[in-house]
């Protein structure tokens, strides 16, 4: 959030708008402005949803704005996991010390102590909130990697829309209507740098940068940039990654790209850790996109898989470890790898939501195979080290310990049984007619076509952690927006003005 007259937080980055920032002044304030409200919020994903709703129901005026032809981001068509800890109906015994700790590790304790702990201590009441203000319906709860017991919960919905499209009704029974094809262009400050409103292009096109009409809205309250990631403005990534070239796919959508936070770097704002783009481990290299087949995996990796190299047969990760951890044994396995399931692993997460088996089938994404052996020849793997990994792996379930890779075994893990089993590649295809592994680079990674750039996370978190993270502001209320009527009622009294949100949480931090 970028306030007016003070120096505040945006959607994942600590924004100073004033101070030395103060020098790099952006754009001119003008004369007379188009239009005015209390709070101008840029980006309609569940951060800018969620803060129209909490600043509509705190009685203040708001704008929201989306520069594409629809709303809702990345939110609407991401995955709908979302991790919390004390969800309504968790089973696994947990707790925020619990998330914190899990979050702290698969950040590598680079993370920032204080947001961590913000998350985790509200991600159940986040959860509730959502149920209670929206109506959002959950359905399933799941073990996801990183996380050391299950705390996932799925939308009945199957996607990110379970969340947005209730949101967006809520707010148009508030009167809160998004103006799509409305791009946020420059953030406009005065002369002692303070944020005073927004140039906008109204009748934007998101295939030309500059199209559109300007039009300027200043913002008497605050100006809050919830723009999300950046996982398809090439130029901007590979600043910050020079790795993830044209060659790396991204799971975005189109709209992701990074103008508005250069606009926020403009103005002096210092965006924490934006070199930290996470790749995602589950993609597969057989469908464009996100597609179907990351449902699968991360379901079937809390159920009863098994990922092994695909030409050693033997197990080269722990299953359940932080995206990172796995993304990396991937690489280090050379791309050439695969998970499975037995039938009971398959019966398992068959009616999960999101979880298309049998469109994976058809589209070749999984392959099914009567036997091990079966399997183990596809790749031409030797049969008797696949065999040898199944009966460790099941030693390992009886014994409830994994002493190979520290997975966790649930007290009602099943050992790899019977088949048909179902195969999906994770990091290699399968042999094409030479014999080798074809890594497919027309629209994924160079080398690593399983590894997706989705810059709509930084290192600090794994995915399902960032919903409530960026959901955050609204069971945040209590301690935001009374603050927020309380200064507004000073500053009619000519006694202060809005609250300096560096005392506040912000936004969205997991969102670069
Ligand atoms: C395929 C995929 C699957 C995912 N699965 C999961 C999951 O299962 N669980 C999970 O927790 N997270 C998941 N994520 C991550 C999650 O979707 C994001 O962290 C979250 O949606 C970010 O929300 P946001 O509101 O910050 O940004 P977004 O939802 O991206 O919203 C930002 C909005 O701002 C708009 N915008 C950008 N620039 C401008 C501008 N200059 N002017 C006007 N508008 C602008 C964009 O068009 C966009 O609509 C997934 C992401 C992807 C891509």
């Amino acid at each position: 959030m970028l306030s007016a007259g003070a120096t505040t937080v945006a959607g994942g980055l600590a924004l100073g708008a004033s101070g030395t920032g103060a020098l790099a002044q952006a754009a001119g304030v003008p004369e007379s402005w188009d239009e005015e409200a209390d709070v101008v919020i840029i980006g309609t994903g569940f951060a800018g949803l969620a803060a129209a709703y909490e600043v509509k129901k705190a009685g203040a005026s708001v704008v929201l704005l989306e520069k594409m032809r629809v709303p809702g981001g990345n939110s609407i068509i991401c995955g709908g996991l979302m991790a919390a800890a004390g969800m309504p109906g968790q089973e696994a015994e947990d707790s925020a010390d619990k998330l914190y700790d899990d979050m702290m590790q698969a950040g590598l304790h680079l993370n920032h102590p204080p947001l961590v702990r913000i998350v985790s201590e509200r991600s159940g009441d986040t959860a509730q909130w959502l149920i209670d203000a929206f109506g959002v319906e959950f359905q399933g709860q799941m073990h996801l990697g990183g996380h050391s017991v299950p705390r996932s919960m799925a939308l009945a919905a199957g996607s990110g829309s379970g969340i947005v499209v209730p949101q967006l009704a809520k707010l148009k029974d508030m009167g809160v209507e998004p103006r799509t094809r409305t791009l946020l262009k420059n953030i406009v400050r005065d002369a002692d740098g303070r944020v005073q409103g927004v140039v906008v292009h109204e009748g934007h096109d998101a295939r030309e940068p500059d199209s559109g009409t300007p039009k300027t809205i200043r913002a008497t309250r605050a100006v809050v940039l919830a723009t999300g990631g950046f996982g398809n403005d090439l130029a901007f990534r590979q600043l910050q990654d020079p790795r993830l070239d044209a060659d790396y796919d991204s799971t975005n959508q189109p709209g992701a790209t990074a103008e508005a936070l250069r606009e926020a770097l403009n103005i002096g704002a210092t965006p924490v850790q934006p070199s930290w783009i996470q790749l995602g481990p589950w993609a597969s290299p057989d469908e464009r996109g996100f597609g179907i087949a990351p449902l699968f995996v991360v379901n079937a990796t809390g159920a009863n898989a098994l990922w092994v190299h695909a030409e050693t047969g033997k197990r080269f990760v722990n299953e359940l470890a932080d995206r990172k951890t796995r993304a990396d044994a991937m690489i280090a396995a050379g791309n050439k790898t695969v998970a499975f399931i037995d039938q009971a692993g398959l019966d398992s997460i068959r009616d999960k939501p999101g979880v298309k088996v049998e469109a994976l089938l058809e589209r070749g994404v999984l392959s099914q195979f009567e036997t091990l052996e079966e399997m183990a020849a596809a790749h031409g793997m030797p049969s008797a080290a696949l065999n040898e990994t199944v009966e460790s792996y099941n030693a390992a379930v009886a014994a409830g310990e994994d002493p190979e890779f520290g997975r966790y075994i649930a007290e009602d893990q099943l050992p790899m049984g019977d088949g048909p089993y179902l195969r999906g590649t994770l990091g290699a295809e399968d042999p094409p007619h030479d014999g080798r592994y074809r890594h497919r680079r027309q629209g994924h990674c160079a080398g690593h076509p399983q590894r997706r750039a989705d810059p709509g996370a930084v290192r600090r978190r794994r995915g399902d952690g960032r919903r409530a993270w960026c959901l955050a502001p609204g069971v945040l209320r209590d301690h935001r927006l009374p603050r927020f009527r309380a200064d507004r009622r000073a500053e009619r009294r000519g006694r202060g003005r809005l609250s300096d949100a560096r005392q506040t949480p912000p936004l969205c931090p997991g969102a670069p």
